[in-house]
């Protein structure tokens, strides 16, 4: 398969199978704004709760919170957003393009237009402004949050006051983020809309390093318990010269996509940085007291952060294959059923002999526990294959000799192996399998 030609044709497969589509599609779409249609939300929804199960629920040291998009601007002037949070831009003076001048050399020509005329480079803010209330004056401009963390590092004291929390844990939160990106693109990569699922894993700051080390593990083995292939992730360390001010060190997990190496995942020591900004703008303390000590100390920050929208691209990225059966093009998304829509679609071989109403009564009886599908529309084969597009693990078929001994035929999506199984066999079938 051309490398190439995966992105184009995953974005077909998206739309065709309702995974994803362009915003405002009616209307001409809004470049690169996606809506998540019935099986896309449900692959979304997914991955968020095993996130929120493996960073909050299954552990005693990091609870969750929910804040809001639109926070007290005084919020993102000592978060540095309002001073620092700019990318590098040039025009082309040309054809009035516009490109990130830190991503890419000016001693070439325009990639658009092929003239070399360039703009100076001119700092961009990134934030994406809105008025508060009736009156459009400057004094009403506040922000949409372009990251979820300083909704977490203002609700330091009452989050741990509340949950009575000690150090060293966490608050994590999931939600949306904006960003007034300059060159958005690669489909859900990067886009002005998103969502984020941040953790702020708050230590002494004697204990960065280790906490450090544990997450990186911690958020890798995450990734590949969501069935991504191992050999194309990684976690990079950045240089020196890419660490953001603040930082003391920070890795990316970084996925291989048809477009290159590029980052899922930010994972970083944030020093006291957070905190100290907060008190010092705010006037409230921001700090734990360490009985043992005896003495108030402000936390040092463990982050990470990770996109949900890149993590539904890496996941359809990784699971997207072609191959030939029996002559014919197979598209199969390969989904771990952890993940998938659909986790048993359920077929009536023909639309007679009660069969229809036995495949009813197998999803009914499935429902509660797995994603059961029913589909009676088009022939045996066609709905094979919109399931193999779908990326549904297991399908079931109902035919003639489930009339007389109550068995079906189950199909695995990967390997096309069909065995028979009886009826009221079937959840503890699946139950084993999809362990
Ligand atoms: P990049 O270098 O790709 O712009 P970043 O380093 O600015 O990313 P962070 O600020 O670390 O990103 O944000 C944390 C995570 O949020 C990223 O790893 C990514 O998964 C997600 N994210 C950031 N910007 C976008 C975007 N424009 N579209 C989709 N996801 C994004």
């Amino acid at each position: 398969m051309v490398e190439n030609k995966v992105m184009d044709k995953l974005v077909s497969l998206c739309k065709r199978r309702g995974f994803i589509f362009q915003s405002s599609d009616i209307y001409g779409g809004l470049e690169s704004t996606y809506d998540y249609g019935p099986l896309g939300a449900e692959l979304k929804n997914n991955i968020k709760q095993l996130w929120w199960q493996d960073m909050v629920t299954s552990r005693p040291d990091v609870v969750g919170m929910d804040a809001s998009i639109l926070m007290n601007p005084k919020v993102w002037e000592a978060s540095g957003h309002l001073s620092e949070f700019h990318d590098p831009m040039v025009d082309c003076k040309n054809c009035k393009a516009r490109f990130r001048s830190d991503q890419m050399d000016l001693d070439n020509n325009c990639p658009n237009c092929g003239v070399q005329d360039w703009t100076e480079a001119r700092q961009f803010n990134l934030m994406l402004k809105t008025h508060y209330g009736p009156s459009e004056d400057s004094s009403s401009v506040i922000y949409l949050r372009p990251e979820t963390a300083q909704g977490i590092f203002v609700n330091f004291a009452n989050a741990q006051s509340t949950a009575r929390m000690k150090l060293p844990f966490g608050i994590a939160q999931i939600g949306k983020a904006f960003r007034n990106e300059i060159t958005t693109g690669n489909f859900l990569f990067r886009s002005r809309e998103f969502e984020q699922m941040e953790m702020e894993f708050f230590v002494k700051p004697d204990e960065t390093g280790e906490w450090l080390d544990y997450w990186t593990d911690a958020r890798m083995s995450w990734y590949k318990g969501l069935g991504i292939r191992e050999e194309r992730l990684k976690l990079r360390p950045h240089g020196d010269d890419e660490l953001a001010h603040y930082a003391a060190a920070c890795f990316d997990v970084e996925y291989q996509f048809p477009f290159g190496w590029s980052e899922l995942e930010g994972i970083a020591d944030r020093g006291t940085f957070d905190l100290d900004q907060h008190t010092e703008h705010s006037g409230k303390k921001l700090t734990w007291f360490d009985s043992k000590d005896n003495k108030h100390i402000t936390p040092a920050v463990v982050e990470a952060s990770a996109g949900v929208d890149r993590t539904v691209l890496t996941i359809l990225v990784d699971a997207y294959h072609e191959e030939e059966v029996k002559g014919e093009n197979r598209v199969v998304l390969r989904l771990s059923p952890k993940v998938a829509p659909t986790t048993v679609a359920v077929f009536p071989l023909v639309n007679r002999d009660g069969m229809p109403e036995i495949g009813e009564k197998i999803v009914e009886s499935l429902r509660n526990n797995f994603a059961a599908f029913f589909d009676a529309g088009g022939s045996i084969g066609r709905r094979y294959r919109r399931q193999d597009e779908a990326g549904t693990p297991y399908g079931v078929t109902v035919d003639s000799d489930t009339l007389e001994d109550q068995t079906v035929t189950v199909r695995e999506r990967d390997n096309m192996v069909q065995e028979r199984v009886a009826i009221d066999q079937l959840p503890s079938y699946f139950r084993e399998k999809i362990r």
